[in-house]
């Protein structure tokens, strides 16, 4: 491999996703840009996947990383907790929903997932109730990589080749409203359609029998940032309360302030039993997730069996703990909540102003610094591009050559493939670094159309 480029991925020993195409090395990162071994630098509008939330290089994560290794890199949860993970814990229960009292530590999404999907099953047998079995989730949705949250997962084409490996779980509508909203009917009914579906799938299933529904609060990875309309996780949850079934809401891409408030589930004035986090908690800095847990499940486990089995070597890393500890401080201290509420006004206005005539884009939609662009062949029939044409891909590679990461995506609707670019760049990007942002990707879509 040359110190420049892997650039046909030939000779890199390093199992790749993409098998046949290079990748540059990247060698540095400094505010909102990387920078790769050749010097080219690039505006990382997507935070890698929503994950960047403070940029890159910050010094305060730095140096607390540093001290806490020079204290403490690891020691095993079967024998120590540590005063980080549990100083993390306590900052993140101060800011949680409502009756939530304990936190899990794992080391990403997927792992989050997984352990809140074991949670809602060892509860329900912890409180005489292991009758339920059933998971309920949307299509459209993206949970992780991992057989668990693969299988709660609704994106068809992330699933299709490990089925078998899968648990059944039964899958309804996502909240689509560019889609799916009738022109006959509000964005408000059209969100009580959508609960009327939920609720006829619970009773197909049986109420008694279903552990959870499952759900992104603001769909990210599989159809570009899909916001709930009004009400409609009101709903959700009222059903969910009827019937005795969990909401495990699914945060790890649109939560820790991406969508202008900690949570996004604070915005639909709903307390999920578990809430899953990641990807922002650590900024980047080091691998972390967690689950958040209403007391009354941890209270369950306490009274029942005394021990939530499950459990990864890394869960609680004291490292990992103490760079997303400082994250969390440097978005208190320096209210960032505040800029990603301001700074997502002005890209939403700067995305319109370049996007809202353009004739491929059919939605531009999205919250705080989570923007999704839907790309259509014709913005009346909302048709998509043939999928042969790998459109996001292509838009992803122009805007390297420009000098710019987005995430692109493929949505999957009744089979067929269509294109979107979403992005998430850092809490701190300014608004010129936004201007620039837009403009290069309007070079890039333009090119790759
Ligand atoms: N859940 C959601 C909503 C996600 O967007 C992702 C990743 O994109 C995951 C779970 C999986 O997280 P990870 O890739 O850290 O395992």
């Amino acid at each position: 491999m040359n110190a420049h480029s892997n650039s046909s991925g030939q000779n890199s020993k390093v199992f790749h996703r993409q098998l046949r195409s290079g990748l540059p090395v990247a060698v540095g990162g400094r505010g909102v840009e990387l920078i790769d071994a050749a010097g080219k630098r690039y505006i990382d509008a997507s935070g890698g996947a929503a994950v960047s939330c403070l940029g890159h290089g910050h010094p305060d994560v730095i140096a607390a990383m540093h001290e806490q290794l020079d204290r403490l890199a690891y020691a095993h949860t079967s024998f120590f907790t540590t005063e980080v993970a549990e100083e993390l814990a306590e900052l993140l229960i101060d800011s949680a929903p409502d009756g939530m009292s304990h936190v899990y530590f794992v080391s990403g999404g997927s792992e989050a997932v997984e352990a809140a999907l074991k949670m809602a099953r060892q509860y329900f047998v912890e409180i005489g109730q292991p009758q339920r079995r059933h998971f309920i989730a949307r299509r459209q949705s993206y949970h992780g990589n991992t057989l668990g949250a693969l299988a709660v997962g609704g994106n068809a084409w992330r699933r299709e080749q490990f089925k078998p490996l899968l648990m059944d779980v039964t899958h309804v509508s996502p909240c689509y409203e560019y889609r799916d909203c009738r022109a006959d009917e509000t964005p408000e009914q059209y969100g009580q359609r959508l609960v009327a579906e939920l609720s006829e799938a619970i009773d197909q299933l049986g109420g008694e029998n279903v552990m959870a529904f499952v759900a992104e609060t603001i769909g990210g990875a599989t159809a570009g940032v899909l916001t709930p309309v009004p009400g409609y996780f009101k709903g959700v949850r009222e059903l969910c309360d009827r019937h005795g079934i969990l909401l495990i809401l699914d945060e790890v891409m649109c939560g820790m302030g991406r969508s202008g408030t900690l949570h996004a589930c604070e915005q639909e004035g709903v307390v999920p039993d578990l809430l899953t986090i990641a990807k922002g908690l650590g900024g980047g800095y080091q691998p972390i997730g967690a689950v958040l847990a209403q007391a009354k499940l941890v209270d369950a486990f306490r009274q029942g069996s005394g021990l939530f089995q499950h459990g990864h070597t890394y869960l609680g890393h004291a490292v990992a703990c103490a760079a997303a500890l400082a994250v969390q401080r440097v978005i208190i201290r320096d209210d960032l909540l505040h800029q990603v509420r301001t700074r997502g006004a002005a890209l939403q206005a700067l995305l319109k102003a370049r996007f809202g005539d353009h004739p491929h884009v059919g939605d531009i939609r999205g919250r705080g610094l989570f923007w999704g662009v839907e790309l259509v062949a014709e913005r009346g029939s909302k048709q998509w591009f043939n999928p042969a044409r790998k459109l996001h891909a292509r838009i992803k590679s122009e805007a390297m050559v420009e000098g710019l990461m987005v995430y692109p995506m493929s949505g999957t609707v009744d089979g067929v493939r269509g294109d979107h670019i979403l992005l998430a760049p850092p809490f701190i990007a300014s608004e010129d670094e936004l201007a620039q942002i837009v403009h290069r990707l309007g070079s890039a879509v333009d090119r790759a159309i």
